[in-house]
Order: structure tokens, then sequence, then C-alpha cells
């Protein structure tokens, strides 16, 4: 079994709970979904499909070198369990390094999830909101994907943009204080929009979500003030 990879680094996490730790990224090529805001956009496959191609026993020895000093190794994307059946091979390795692993997900494949969730350390996924997308919802998938990480080290990220409405902020609110109102939920501001009216956007959603959720906070990208990647 060989897994589609755009790149193998290390860096520091720029997003999220675990924000500046020092980690392996191994960047999964190809993604569901079509974010007007995505970062990687040659992650997704529709256009430009540039990636290599490995093997678990040549993907190993890149991640011992550039493990150095690193906390865990972030599958990231594109939407990593798209290869979920290779990730359930990889997971055992990276163990036996004694490293960590923490998956970068958008949240909308439980199925895929349910195939490694025993082996996965941190869970980072994303709420997608309809009204920041432009596509279409996925409550019942995120529902059922969040069901499926908590007992983890779960927490939420969901992308706030100017054209963000107030009801889908309701409801991915609903959505978490009935599975689990003390997961983190983190509002992060659509880096392209900083100076859109986003921050007052996201205070506004802060102080809603408080209503419900115990654990509220909003944080940046802050690999892009630092210019990494
Ligand atoms: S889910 Fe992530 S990788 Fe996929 S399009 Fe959206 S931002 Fe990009």
């Amino acid at each position: 079994m060989k897994a589609k990879i755009l790149e193998i680094f290390s860096s520091i996490q720029g997003e999220g709970k675990y924000v500046g730790i020092k980690q392996v990224f191994v960047r999964f090529f190809e993604c569901n979904m079509h974010c007007s805001w995505c970062d990687t956009p040659n992650s997704i496959g529709d256009t430009v499909r540039h990636y290599n191609e490995f093997a678990l026993e040549d993907l190993m020895p890149t991640i011992r070198a550039l493990k150095s000093g690193c906390a865990s190794v972030s599958l990231t994307g594109g939407e990593p369990l798209l290869q979920a059946d290779f990730i359930k091979t990889l997971l055992p390795e990276l163990k036996r390094e004694g490293l960590k692993n923490y998956l970068e997900t958008n949240g909308i494949l439980p199925e895929e999830l349910a195939k490694v969730i025993d082996q996965i350390d941190t869970v980072a996924m994303d709420i997608k909101l309809p009204s920041s997308t432009k596509g279409r919802a996925y409550w019942k998938e995120h529902e059922d994907f969040l069901r499926l990480a908590v007992g983890k080290d779960v927490f939420i990220k969901t992308v706030i943009t100017s054209d963000t409405k107030t009801e889908d902020i309701i409801k991915s609110m609903e959505l978490v204080a009935k599975v689990d109102p003390q997961v983190l939920f983190i509002l992060q501001p659509n880096t392209y929009e900083l100076k859109n009216g986003v921050m007052k956007r996201c205070l506004e959603f802060q102080d809603i979500c408080q209503e419900r959720l115990t654990n509220v906070r909003i944080l940046p990208q802050v690999h892009k003030f630092m210019k990494l990647r």
C-alpha cells in the first residue's frame, strides 16, 4: 500500500490548542472539500496533481530524519482520512519511534475516523460552516465524528469569514453542547480577511458560544504572522 503525499517537513504548529509546538508534518494529498480560504490549494487535487507516493518503509526514514525536537507528527492535508487505511498502518510505527500523532481533519468522514480512532492521540477537527465555505452543511457528519472523537484529546476549530452567519454559529454550538459542552471550541478568523470586520464577528460569536460551551477561544493562524509554513 502507498500513500499520496504532497510534502513532509518540520515546523511549528500554527493553529489550535497546541500552537507553537514543534512537529513533523505529513501533508496528505487530495481533499473532499473546497474551502474558499484554503491555504494549501495544491493539496486539494482538482487542478494541480503533483504528489509523491510513499510506501511505509520509505516514509518512516524521512520522518526519522526530521523528528529531532518534535513532540508529535501532524497528519494533515488535504484530508488525511481519505487515506485512513494507510494511516492505520503508519500509527503503530510512529508509536514505536516514540512519537505521538495529531490528526488535522475537516471532520466530515466519521466512517474513516472509526478505522483509526483507537490509535489516535489528538484530534484537531473542523466544523465547516456552510455560510463560510459556500458549500453544503455537514451537521450530521460533524456530530457523528465528534461523538467518535470524544474521549480522545479532541478540540474543534471553525473558520470565521465576513460571510459567516450567526445561525451557523448557533447550530455548531448546539451540536457541540449536545455531545460534550466541555470540548474546546476555537473560533479562527480567516487570515485573508483580518481587516474585514472578522475580528468583531469573532468576539460576537464567542459571547454566543459561551452561553452553552465552557471553553471558547479566538485564535488566529499564528504561523502566518511568523512567515512560516
Ligand atoms: S478541508 Fe482543509 S485542505 Fe480541504 S479545502 Fe478545506 S481548508 Fe483546504
